[in-house]
């Protein structure tokens, strides 16, 4: 016979895993199982970008292993094993292997995976990795165990500036290559990201920012060549592409539910089109808003804990900025939802204020970098909420 389970829940990243635990918190003891295509360790995605500097091994960033994680949550949970297919009607998933699991609820917590947005020549491909998981994290700290070497950072957003400061103090010679004029450009205005890109120069890194990638090949003794729209050529041991994630909306596509290309379409109460599926974290949109991180996760992962309990319980997200770990330079965004009529900006050396108001002078997001992070607290009061 198939195997059941009351709830499946597709991903043990911090979404599938919050929202298990909160279940177990909330005194729910239903039969639960855990499916995901990586190894299902429990650790936290926020340590990939600060292993470097303090020289962790991989598995110190792993809280406690599969098996463990399984046992705290009294569940099933099956690693390396990724969903292929979703049967709505009939209530059942198909894995890879071909066999069946049957559902009564199903959650689909499948995060984001990484864009790739040109194909990597196959001699290339050893040296070229994106950091989305831990399994990606050991590969990619096996490849730069032998000491200082030359990474290539392609894309400056969030993930790339954090490794390139994390990799620049773990001693490495970081180059960061993007096409926009400056560093975080979804998260700061212009000025307050060119102080993130001066303070990098300063600290030592190569920065070759409003360039895009043309070719890379293998190049001289073990290493690969980039050449860059303007014909400047860097060499790397290894490239990191750090060029933006993208909800995992396919599987539910397949199935028929409703999806966007900002994720899966889900209400305030995280139920999809199909009523006996939800969805939460980097794979949903939430009445419109795609939020790729912890905090709205969080919310996410309690109040859906609460409704699949018996009480409906519509999510909320605060005016929660995105805190980006760049020690030289601290940084802290919360970007305004709609064009801002104007950025009022104040700025003291790289301690930098920038204040998106709308056309009535009214607050709607703001940027803060170096010491001027302190006024976190004090802006997120004054901001609108991000669904309130
Ligand atoms: P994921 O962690 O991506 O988990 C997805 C899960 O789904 C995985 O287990 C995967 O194996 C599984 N899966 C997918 N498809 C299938 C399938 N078909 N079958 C089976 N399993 C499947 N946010 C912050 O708030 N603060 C930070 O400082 C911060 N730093 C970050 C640093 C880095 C380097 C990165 C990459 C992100 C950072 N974020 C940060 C964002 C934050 O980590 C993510 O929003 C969050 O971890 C997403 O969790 P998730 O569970 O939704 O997805």
């Amino acid at each position: 016979s198939i195997p059941h389970a009351d709830l499946v829940i597709i991903g043990t990243g911090m979404a599938g895993v919050g929202l298990a635990r909160a279940l177990r918190r909330e005194g729910d003891t239903r039969r639960l199982t855990l499916i995901s295509a990586d190894s299902g360790d429990d650790y936290s995605k926020p340590l990939l970008s600060t292993g470097f500097a303090k020289k962790l091994a991989p598995d110190k960033l792993a809280q406690r292993d599969a098996e463990t994680l399984a046992e705290a949550l009294n569940a099933t949970l099956l690693s390396h094993t990724t969903v292929s297919a979703i049967d709505p009607e009939a209530r059942w998933l198909t894995l890879a292997d071909g066999s069946d699991y049957a559902y009564t609820q199903l959650v689909l917590a499948t995060g984001a995976a990484p864009r790739a947005p040109f194909a990597i020549p196959s001699d290339c491909a050893a040296h070229c990795f994106s950091v989305n998981d831990l399994d990606d994290y050991r590969r990619f700290h096996a490849a730069l165990r032998h000491g200082p070497a030359r990474v290539a950072i392609i894309g400056a957003g969030l993930v790339g500036c954090e490794f390139a400061n994390d990799l620049h103090a773990g001693g490495h010679h970081v180059s960061l290559i993007a096409p926009e004029s400056a560093p975080l450009p979804r998260l700061l205005p212009e000025p307050l990201g060119h102080a993130l890109g001066e303070t990098f120069i300063e600290a030592g890194m190569q920065l070759a920012l409003g360039r895009s990638l043309e070719r890379i090949a293998r190049g001289a003794s073990d290493a690969v060549q980039l050449t860059l729209d303007n014909h400047q050529r860097i060499d790397a041991d290894v490239v990191l592409l750090a060029t933006g994630l993208a909800p995992r909306t396919a599987l539910a596509a397949k199935a028929g539910l409703e999806v966007s290309a900002n994720g899966i379409a889900v209400d305030r109460t995280l139920q999809t089109s199909h009523p006996a599926i939800f969805a939460l974290g980097d794979a949903a949109c939430v009445a419109g808003v795609n939020a790729m991180y912890v905090q709205p996760l969080q919310a996410s992962a309690n109040a859906l804990a609460k409704t699949l309990a018996g009480t409906p319980t519509p999510v909320h997200f605060g005016a929660w900025p995105v805190i980006v770990k760049t020690p030289l330079l601290p940084v802290v965004a919360y970007p305004p939802l709609a064009t801002p009529a104007r950025w009022r900006i104040e700025a003291d050396g790289t301690d930098m204020t920038a204040l998106a108001e709308d056309k009535d002078e009214r607050l709607i997001g703001f940027a803060l970098t170096g010491g001027c992070v302190r006024r976190k607290v004090e802006l997120s009061r004054a901001a609108p909420a991000l669904l309130g």
